[in-house]
C-alpha cells in the first residue's frame, strides 16, 4: 500500500514507488496519458498508475487540506445561527412568488418573463424575531450545482407544489434531490386562494409517494399557502424555525470566516462581485479572503437592499467587492491571516486546474507532448 497525497507531482510519485520518473512517463504514454516530471496527478490517474506498478494507494491529506481544514470549535464557542433555506418546486408553481412576499418586494414583475435570472441570497427577518436566511435559486440546478461542488449550505428545503395542479416531474425531482442531501423538507402547497385549489389532493399524491405530512400522521411539515394573498406564510416561516430549532444549527462567529459562494459577476464600475453566504466566523472589511482559485481584500460589503455592512457573520449572505476574479457558485471562501497563505492556495488551485484541463483535452498536438516531456 502506498500513502500519498492528492496532487503529488509525477517525479515524487515514481521516488515513492522506487521507479525512475521515465518508466512513469512512458507507463502513463502506453496508458494514453501524457504527463511531465513536475506534473501534479489526480486521485484518479495517481490510483491508475500505481496500480501498474502493483500498488493501492491510500491517500493521506495534503497541506492545502490540512490549511483549509478547520480547526474544531468547542461547545462554548458555538453559537446558534439562523437556518438557510432553498425553496424549490416545479415551474410556475409559485417559487419567485413566495420569495417575493416573504422579502415584501416585487422581482417577479421586473424578471424578464418571470423567470428568475440569478442566484441570490437574501434574510430576513420573521414576525416573531427570528432570521432566516434564503437561498433564491432557479429551480432545483443550482442546488445540484452547488452540491456536486461539495458545497452544503441548504439547512431547510421548501417545496413549493400548486394546489390547483399536481406533483410535477420537477416536483418530484426537488424532492428527490433533499431526499439525497440528507435535507429536511418543508411542503408549502401554494395557490390555496384559487378557486380551483386542491389541496388534500396535493397531500394525497404525498402519501402516495411515502410521503406523509403531519395532519396525515406522518412525518413532514406542510403548510397550506398563497404566495399572492400571503396567507399561511407567516405559519410557514414558523414551521422552518421549528424544523430548524430540531437541527440545532449553531456556528462559532469569533473566527476567520468561512462561506461558500453563491453566484460571481465582474461589474463595470465595481470590479468583481461575489454573493457569499458566510457559514462560520464573521467576514470583516479588511480581511484577506480566498475565493476558489481568486483571492483578495475584502473592500466592501453589501446587504442584499444594498446597504453597507462593516461584517457578517454566521448564515448571512453578502455581497462582497475586492477579489481578484470571480470564483465559481459552490467554491469555498475562507479568511487568512496573512496574503501569503491566500495567494500560495490560489496559487496551487490555479495551476492543478491548468494542468488537468490540459491533461483532459482532447488533442494533443506531438508539439505539446514534446514540451511537456
Ligand atoms: P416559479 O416559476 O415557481 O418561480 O413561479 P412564479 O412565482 O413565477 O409564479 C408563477 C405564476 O403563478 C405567476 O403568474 C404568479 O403570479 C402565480 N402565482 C404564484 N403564487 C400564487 C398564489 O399563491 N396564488 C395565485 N393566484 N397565483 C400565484
Ligand atoms: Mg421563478
Amino acid at each position: 500500500v502506498l500513502k500519498v497525497t492528492e496532487f503529488i507531482s509525477a517525479n515524487d510519485l515514481a521516488a515513492l514507488m522506487d521507479v525512475s520518473v521515465n518508466q512513469v512517463i512512458s507507463t502513463c504514454m502506453s496508458l494514453g496519458m501524457f504527463v511531465s516530471i513536475n506534473q501534479r496527478l489526480d486521485a484518479e490517474a495517481i490510483t491508475i498508475i500505481a496500480d501498474e506498478f502493483g500498488y493501492d494507494v491510500e491517500f493521506t491529506k495534503s497541506i492545502e487540506d490540512e490549511m483549509v481544514e478547520e480547526a474544531e470549535d468547542t461547545e462554548e464557542e458555538l453559537e446558534e445561527r439562523a437556518p438557510i433555506v432553498t425553496i424549490m418546486g416545479h415551474v410556475d408553481h409559485g417559487k419567485t412568488s413566495l420569495l417575493d412576499y416573504i422579502r415584501m418586494s416585487k422581482v417577479t414583475a421586473a424578471e424578464a418573463g418571470g423567470i428568475t435570472q440569478h442566484i441570490g441570497a437574501y434574510d430576513v427577518m420573521t414576525k416573531t424575531g427570528h432570521k432566516i436566511a434564503f437561498l433564491d435559486t432557479p429551480g432545483h440546478e443550482a442546488f445540484t450545482a452547488m452540491r456536486a461542488r461539495g458545497a452544503k449550505i441548504t439547512d431547510v428545503a421548501i417545496i413549493v407544489i400548486a394546489a390547483d395542479d399536481s406533483i410535477m416531474p420537477q416536483t418530484k425531482e426537488a424532492i428527490n434531490h433533499a431526499q439525497v442531501a440528507g435535507v429536511p423538507m418543508i411542503f408549502a402547497i401554494n395557490k390555496v386562494d384559487k378557486p380551483n385549489a386542491r389541496p388534500e389532493k396535493i397531500k394525497e399524491e404525498l402519501a402516495n409517494m411515502n410521503l406523509l405530512v403531519e395532519d396525515w400522521g406522518g412525518k413532514y411539515q406542510s403548510q397550506e399557502i398563497s404566495a399572492k394573498t400571503g396567507q399561511g406564510v407567516d405559519e410557514l416561516l414558523e414551521k422552518v424555525l421549528l424544523e430548524s430549532e430540531i437541527l440545532e444549527l449553531k456556528a462559532n462567529p469569533d473566527k476567520n470566516a468561512v462561506g461558500t459562494v453563491i453566484e460571481a459577476s465582474l461589474d463595470k464600475g465595481r470590479g468583481y462581485v461575489a454573493t457569499i453566504m458566510v457559514q462560520a466566523g464573521t467576514l470583516k472589511i479588511g480581511d484577506i479572503m480566498l475565493a476558489g482559485q481568486h483571492y483578495g481584500r475584502v473592500k466592501a460589503m453589501f446587504d442584499h437592499k444594498g446597504k453597507k455592512l462593516k461584517e457578517a457573520g454566521p448564515s448571512t449572505p453578502v455581497q462582497v467587492l475586492g477579489l481578484s476574479g470571480a470564483p465559481q457558485a459552490g467554491d469555498t471562501i475562507k479568511v487568512y491571516d496573512t496574503e501569503r497563505e491566500a495567494r500560495e492556495i490560489a496559487n496551487s488551485r490555479e495551476q492543478i486546474q491548468r494542468e488537468q484541463s490540459l491533461r483532459t483535452k482532447k488533442h494533443i498536438t506531438l508539439d505539446e507532448i514534446g514540451r511537456r516531456l
